[in-house]
């Protein structure tokens, strides 16, 4: 690595995102300094699912999501929920996003995911290879990544979803329950049909982010946390970081990386698509019996995870179109475990902790914003609604090609946040 004590970049945001971004960039011997809030994974990066799927890293919205329709979505039972209040901003959100969910525009945007999906794995094993990450905090390998379903007919129905999107038809496996069970006797009564995914990944995101976080500070990148960025503004050839707490930061170049937060940000410099927080809840479990690799529910929109801590298994769910700071609704626990309850066995459901909820940072098309904005010293990294922790890596790729090379590749060029 060269120095380059010229170039100062701060990133905004210590998610998973951002740290990628400022892995990338220290690489190529940038100065770096992130700033966070809160702490590293204050956000959606800690209690999500942990996947690396490239099956399943399609974009957000789908024709499904209009033929359930909106009125669904007011139930607060339901695994997509959206509060009947008066925000116009959210109303409007829906309203670009609803557009979005055409045949059409959806068979667009997963052009782009193929794209991004070609590519996703291979920045994870640049990022990991290079730091030798210790196997309780890596990504590993999924032998055994399952779905399960109360149907033959849903089970068919994902499966020809999955071909249809590109998948190879040799990397989904149908199973009947015997099989099933016999290969992982943790599924409930509730499941009797099931598909074996091959080629996914998973990683606890929770410790991942840490030891990535760890690895950047020890390769020379500041990491400050505790004030706010309550504006980023032109300074001159670079650009000023205003603080909460009445400081400015210079900067050559900033890069926002602050997830659902992102509009407020990025809005004076040009950036004009919503993101809005998609937000999501998790809990974990001690089952009896661990199952030996990621299973997913998608009638029920549940994606159970098992970390790297003894015996736990992470579930997650729901997409609830709130405001990224609300409270937590213990509803949306009491939603989950209910779902979950006929799916697996040996759980004492009562006795579940680190209950968890945080902001899938969203966008109307489905696809990330990533590049430069109006302000030629500006950059963003976000919007990747439900797949950051899998794309964080070739984000931090793109960007970095594109500030330390002037490189825009054609994925870039997508992936264009003036769009
Ligand atoms: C339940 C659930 C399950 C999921 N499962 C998966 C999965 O299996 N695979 C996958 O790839 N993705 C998954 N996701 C999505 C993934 O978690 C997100 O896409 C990703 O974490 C977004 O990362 P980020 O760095 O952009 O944002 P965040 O992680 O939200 O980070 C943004 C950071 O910016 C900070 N910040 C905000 N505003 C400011 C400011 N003004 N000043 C300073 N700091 C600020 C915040 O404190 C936060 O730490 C899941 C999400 C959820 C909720």
């Amino acid at each position: 690595m060269k120095d380059r004590p010229d170039q100062n970049v701060v990133v905004v945001g210590a998610g998973m995102v951002g740290l990628c971004v400022a892995w990338f960039l220290r690489r190529e011997g940038i100065g770096v300094t992130v700033l966070d809030r809160r702490g590293v994974g204050a956000g959606a990066s800690w209690g999500n699912a942990g996947w690396l799927a490239p099956a399943l890293t399609l974009p957000l919205p789908e024709p499904a999501v209009l033929r359930t329709g909106l009125r669904a979505m007011l139930r607060p039972d339901s695994p997509l929920y959206v509060p009947p209040v008066p925000d116009p901003r959210l109303w409007r959100f829906l309203a670009e996003f609803t557009r979005h969910c055409t045949p059409e525009r959806w068979r667009r945007a997963l052009a782009v995911f193929e794209l991004l999906n070609a590519s996703a794995l291979d920045a994870f094993d640049e990022l990991d290879l290079a730091r030798t990450v210790p196997a309780p905090a890596g990504a590993r390998k999924a032998d055994q990544f399952l779905a399960g379903f109360t149907s033959s007919r849903a089970r068919e129905h994902l499966r020809g979803e999955l071909v249809a999107v590109g998948v190879d038809p040799a990397q989904v496996q149908s199973l009947e329950r015997d099989e099933l069970v016999a290969l992982e006797p943790s599924l409930g009564p509730g499941v009797t049909h099931g598909l074996r995914l091959h080629g996914q990944r998973y990683l606890d995101p929770g410790r991942y982010l840490a030891a990535l976080a760890d690895d950047v500070v020890a390769a020379g990148v500041k990491l400050d946390t505790g004030s706010e960025v309550v504006e980023v503004v032109r300074a001159g050839a670079g650009a000023e970081v205003l603080l909460d707490d009445g400081h400015r930061l210079p900067a050559d170049l900033v890069v926002l990386a602050n997830g659902s937060w992102l509009g407020d940000l990025a809005r004076p410099h040009g950036v004009r698509r919503l993101v809005q927080a998609g937000r999501g809840y998790s809990f974990a479990v001690d089952p009896e019996r661990l199952p030996a690799g990621p299973v997913y529910f998608p009638q029920q929109r549940l994606a159970c995870t098992p970390l790297s801590t003894a015996g736990a298994l992470r579930v997650a769910g729901m997409m609830e179109f709130r405001p990224a700071d609300a409270p937590l609704d213990p509803r949306r626990i009491e939603a989950m475990v209910a779902a979950a309850r006929p799916l697996l066995r040996g759980v004492s459901w009562e006795r579940r902790r680190e209950e968890w909820v945080g902001p899938r940072p969203c966008t109307v098309d489905g696809l990330p914003l990533v590049g430069r904005t109006r302000s030629p010293q500006v950059y963003v990294a976000g919007g990747h609604g439900m797949w950051g922790v899998t794309l964080g890596p070739l984000t931090g790729r793109l960007l970095a090609e594109q500030i330390v090379h002037r490189r825009t590749s054609d994925l870039g060029r997508l992936l264009d946040p003036l769009r």
